[in-house]
């Protein structure tokens, strides 16, 4: 098959063999890539029309008691700040966002022990109790089965869980030895088992990936079936041992949110930070090439150059409002448009009007 042949298929059949996946991300060429997007636009648009969801991010610890070689917040890190917000302090941060129109907050951090099933329960309740009108999506990694039924029942609604890549043996290269892709994946598993909205993803352009790494991410987010999937490129970060690779390629990961549009129409699809920060327009590209989603910082200025999971990362300066108001404008200017929704993952026939 062709390239065009390809696309046809993804189109129609939201699906394609490992080997045809391979041969477009090694051929394909500058008019495969326009046909492409403009494929996803078509395909996003006909599910949201011209509309983007945003949800508040809320950095809520720097502190992890993992490892992973490419973050920048890894536990040997010594130069990494380390904070924690306290409850207070986030609830003051869905306040804040709440009264700007944001409808979903994301708790984000690194897997901080503080952060017990019983204080994230209670922080989620009392989210839930005071913006009834309100998702919650966690990213804390992995917690467990148990810990994960928990929160569920405490009222959280979405968890994000990347599973970086479905390659076991590139896992074992950007993890240290006591973490597990199997494991990993398991987890991503149990969360849609327990009825979380669920989101994977990975980053594009990690050291030692492969083309074929990257079919069995696609292949893999067809059998997970995930609401929601966030990837973008990696970066690398001044304190790890990946300090001296290269970043991800723009070009490449927009052809994988295209493909990633194609084989899931309804995916909750953001155009991520990490893809706004190789490039000025990046968030915008993202949108153009069939992502629906973006994720403003609501974190307090104060922490966030010190949720440093990469170099240069977007944002750091400005207040909440600042940041919807610039990203507004941005959105605005390529003919979508932010609403304030929960913007849930939308079922078979859904059509945003
Ligand atoms: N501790 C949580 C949240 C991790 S940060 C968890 O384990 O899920 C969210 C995502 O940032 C990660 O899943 C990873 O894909 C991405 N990330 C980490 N370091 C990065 C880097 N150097 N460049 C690009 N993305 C990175």
């Amino acid at each position: 098959m062709n390239e065009l042949q390809i696309i046809e298929k993804l189109k129609t059949e939201q699906t394609a063999t490992r080997d045809e996946l391979v041969f477009l991300l090694n051929n394909i060429t500058d008019s495969g890539r326009e046909t492409l997007r403009r494929a996803a636009q078509e395909t996003a648009q006909a599910v949201f029309g011209n509309k983007i969801y945003i949800r508040g991010l809320i950095e809520i610890s720097s502190v992890c008691k993992n490892d992973c070689l490419y973050c920048g917040l890894r536990r040997s890190n010594q130069n990494a700040v380390r904070y924690r917000l306290t409850e207070e302090q986030i609830l003051d941060c869905c306040a804040k966002g709440y009264a700007l129109g944001f409808r979903t907050f994301v708790l984000q951090g690194g897997e901080d022990g503080y952060f017990t099933d019983e204080v994230v329960c209670g922080v989620v309740r009392e989210i839930k109790s005071r913006y009834p009108d309100c998702a919650v999506t966690l990213s804390l990694g992995e917690r467990g089965e148990e810990s994960f039924k928990k929160l569920f029942d405490a009222g959280a609604d979405r968890y994000l869980l990347r599973h970086e890549t479905a390659d076991l043996e590139h896992y074992a290269k950007l993890h240290p030895p006591n973490m597990s892709g199997e494991e990993r994946q398991r987890q991503l598993f149990a969360l849609k088992a327990i009825g979380f909205q669920t989101g994977a993803g990975f980053m594009v352009g990690s050291p030692y990936q492969t083309a074929e790494n990257l079919a069995d991410d696609l292949l893999f987010l067809k059998r997970l079936s995930p609401q929601m999937c966030g990837i973008g490129p990696f970066i690398p970060h001044k304190d790890t041992q990946f300090r001296d690779y290269s970043q991800g390629s723009l070009t490449l990961t927009l052809t994988l949110l295209s493909v990633i549009r194609l084989m899931h129409p309804r995916v909750l699809l953001p155009a991520t930070t990490a893809l706004g920060t190789i490039h000025p327009k990046g968030r915008e590209l993202g949108i153009l090439h069939g992502a629906n989603v973006v994720m403003p910082n609501l974190s307090p200025v104060e922490h966030r150059k010190d949720y440093a999971i990469y170099d240069n990362k977007i944002c750091n300066g400005e207040e909440a409002a600042e940041c919807l108001a610039c990203l507004k404008r941005r959105i605005q200017s390529i003919g979508y448009e932010i609403v304030t929704d929960r913007g849930d993952a939308p079922a078979a026939g859904f059509q945003y009007n």
